[in-house]
Parts: structure tokens; C-alpha cells; sequence
């Protein structure tokens, strides 16, 4: 074992030629026990990871799913838990791994999901630090789960929530759920889980009027409330850049009646706002009209075993089918290196340059 000041290795500014010969000096390197930091070819380092657990959801969002017709992943294409553990434990161990959220679908579906989380929370990166463990839920669910979260070592959570109103909620979920939800984000704030962060997608002429109702929220019960510009990963294909509110619109609105002010918010995609009187603050992730590409530092996992560079990206490298053939950890780290090579500068929403990608936000993990 080496000592716990190991220097990773960087794997910076290459190009196409000298990334696979990195690779493959990846590939000795981690024969020899060196680590990995993953850092891309624009020199933007992967702390995070974003794991789907399934691809199955109980709600049909019309800003995600269509009403019916999804098709779900056989069980058997699905990442075991041990697979699941086995991944992020090199991801920790030897590639610099800080933090994961688990995702979906809509993770709580997942049997026995404290089960994986608890395996998740004893892990330990290469210096001997637990790994931030987070998770997005649509909350439905999380009334009668929070405590077991929890329990088991989950630190973090974020619950969607796109109108205080119930038959809009009804109208935008495709399911009457708004007071179960509501349920769900008190149990978590019961449980300790913290901050408890509230999603919610703002639209143009569906929920757009009830932005300062949202700032209220979260001046009143103490969550955080980060507004998301609506992006093209609906699977019904309906995206429309008009559809969009944009963050300046967003902060304007709030700003009129709650003066705020901006606050540098790091690596963190949501831009953040502090209300001027002490309130506390909000967030607008402005993935549209202010991309946060050059601040990337995360990587997905598909439920099935895909990894994924960029949300918007085309390509997965598929890491479920190398487990199940008994590769090595060195033949593992060679295709996340290759991934993390291959990731391009950023997307181009708004561009003719964008390709929407063939999977929805449910099938990614958002
Ligand atoms: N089911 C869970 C939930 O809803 O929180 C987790 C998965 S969901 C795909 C993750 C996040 O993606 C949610 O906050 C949801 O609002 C957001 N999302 C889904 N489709 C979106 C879209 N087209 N544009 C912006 N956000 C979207
Ligand atoms: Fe399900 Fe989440 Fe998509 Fe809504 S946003 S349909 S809750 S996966």
C-alpha cells in the first residue's frame, strides 16, 4: 500500500495519439499502484460521480417521461449492488473520487436501496477520507425512508419539486402526489440530512408564476431551492428554447421583491443568490443561458452500466460488460480513462452545433 501522500498522476492537454499512450501508461501505472487524478484533455479534474440506480420511475414528469409507452431496463441489465460497490471502490481507491449522488429514474424504487448506501459509506478514497453521499429524489417515497437514508449514511439530499400547487403538481408529475412530497422533504429535514435542496424546473407558461411562491418556500422551511432552466432531455422530444426561463429572468423576478445578491459558488452548477435581509439564499442552474462546461467535474453512470462524460454527451463507455467478463481493475481504469479523455469542451444548447442526445434525462441519470 503507498503512503497516503501518493501523488496522482495528471493526465492533461492531450492529444488523441498521446491519450491512448497515456493510457496504456495508465495502465502500468495502476499495475504499480499509482493513482489517477482523471483529468480531462481540458485540463478540468472528476471528483464526482453521478450513479443511476434505475431506470424505473413512479412518476411520468412531461418535462422528462412521456405519459406512457417507457420502456424499462430487463433487471438483469442493471448493475448489481456488489457491481455498483466494486466501481466506485476504484473509483476512490486509485481515481480520485470525492463525492457521489445516486440517481435515476427515481432512485427510491430501487429495493433495499439503504443497503447499497450503507456498502457506499464504507468506502474510503486513497487518504482515508468517507465520500460525500448524496441523493435526488422526486420524494414521493421519502416519508417512510428518510430516517433509514439516513441511518445509513447518506449526507445530502435533493427532492424535485416543480409547483406548490396540487393540481398543477398533478398536471406536471402526471400523479397526485404534491402532499406525499411535502411529507417527504419534512422527514428528510427530520432525519438531519443536510442541506435539503429543493429542484425545481422552471417553464415558460407552465409554473413560471410561481417563482416567488418558491423563494418564499425556502425563506420559510429552510431548504435550499435551486431553479433549473428547462433542458432538451425530455424524452418526448418537445424542448423548445422559447419554453425556457432564463436565470436573469429568474433573479430579476426575486430580486424585485427579495433583494439578493450573487455569491461565488465554485465548482457547484447552481449559480448562488443571497437574499440581502439575511434570508438565506437560492440557486438557479442555468445550464442553457450560462453554461458551467469549463467548471465540469462529473461523470454518470448509467443503470446499466454506461459511463458518461457529459450529460448532453453521445457516447457511453460501457463498464457492465467488462465486470461480468472478470476484468482486472487496470482494464477498468483503461476505459474510464478513455472516457475522461474523450470529453469534449462543452455542449451547445441553443447552437446549431448541439445534437440532442438519444436518451432522456430518466435513462441518463440526471
Ligand atoms: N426521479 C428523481 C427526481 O426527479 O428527482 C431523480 C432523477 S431526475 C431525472 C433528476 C433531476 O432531473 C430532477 O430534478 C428533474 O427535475 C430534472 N430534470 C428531468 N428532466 C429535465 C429537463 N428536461 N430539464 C431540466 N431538468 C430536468
Ligand atoms: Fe421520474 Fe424524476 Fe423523471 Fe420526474 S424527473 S419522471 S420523477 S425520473
Amino acid at each position: 500500500m503507498l503512503a497516503d501522500s501518493t501523488p496522482f498522476i495528471s493526465l492533461v492537454r492531450l492529444s488523441r495519439l498521446e491519450a491512448s499512450a497515456a493510457i496504456s501508461k495508465a495502465r502500468w501505472l495502476y499495475d504499480v499502484n499509482v493513482p489517477i487524478e482523471l483529468t480531462d484533455s481540458f485540463g478540468r479534474v472528476h471528483t464526482d460521480l453521478r450513479i443511476s440506480v434505475t431506470d424505473r420511475c413512479n412518476f411520468r414528469c412531461s418535462y422528462c417521461m412521456p405519459a406512457e409507452g417507457m420502456q424499462w431496463l430487463p433487471r438483469s441489465e442493471v448493475l448489481s449492488f456488489e457491481e455498483i460497490e466494486r466501481i466506485v471502490r476504484l473509483f476512490a481507491q486509485d481515481l480520485g473520487l470525492k463525492t457521489i449522488r445516486l440517481t435515476g429514474g427515481e432512485p427510491l424504487m430501487r429495493a433495499h436501496l439503504p443497503l447499497l448506501i450503507s456498502k457506499l459509506a464504507a468506502i474510503r478514497t486513497r487518504s482515508g477520507e468517507p465520500l460525500g453521499l448524496s441523493l435526488t429524489t422526486n420524494g414521493s417515497t421519502l416519508a417512510a425512508q428518510a430516517a433509514a437514508l439516513a441511518g445509513a449514511g447518506l449526507s445530502r439530499i435533493n427532492i424535485s419539486l416543480d409547483s406548490l400547487q396540487r393540481e398543477r403538481f398533478a398536471e406536471l408529475t402526471r400523479r397526485d402526489e404534491l402532499n406525499n412530497v411535502l411529507e417527504g422533504i419534512a422527514a428528510a429535514q427530520a432525519a438531519g440530512l443536510e442541506p435539503v435542496k429543493i429542484n425545481c424546473v422552471v417553464m415558460s407558461g407552465v409554473n413560471e408564476e410561481e417563482i416567488l411562491d418558491f423563494a418564499r418556500f425556502g425563506r420559510e422551511s429552510g431548504v435550499l431551492v435551486r431553479f433549473i432552466e428547462f433542458m432538451p432531455l425530455d424524452a418526448d422530444q418537445r424542448w423548445a428554447r422559447d419554453q425556457v426561463v432564463s436565470l436573469e429572468t429568474i433573479v430579476e423576478r426575486i430580486n424585485a421583491e427579495f433583494p439578493c445578491e450573487e455569491v461565488e459558488s465554485g465548482n457547484d452548477p447552481a449559480q448562488r443568490y443571497r437574499y440581502r435581509d439575511g434570508g438565506g439564499s437560492f440557486g438557479v442552474i442555468a445550464s442553457v443561458t450560462r453554461q458551467f462546461c469549463d467548471r465540469c467535474d462529473r461523470l454518470r453512470l448509467t443503470a446499466e452500466g454506461g459511463l458518461r462524460n457529459c450529460l448532453f454527451g453521445v457516447d457511453e463507455y460501457g463498464l457492465r460488460d467488462l465486470l461480468r467478463s472478470g476484468a482486472s481493475d487496470a482494464e477498468l481504469t483503461e476505459r474510464i480513462v478513455a472516457c475522461v479523455q474523450a470529453k469534449w469542451a462543452g455542449h451547445s444548447i441553443g447552437t446549431v452545433n448541439f445534437i440532442r442526445p438519444t436518451k432522456s434525462m430518466s435513462q441518463i441519470g440526471g
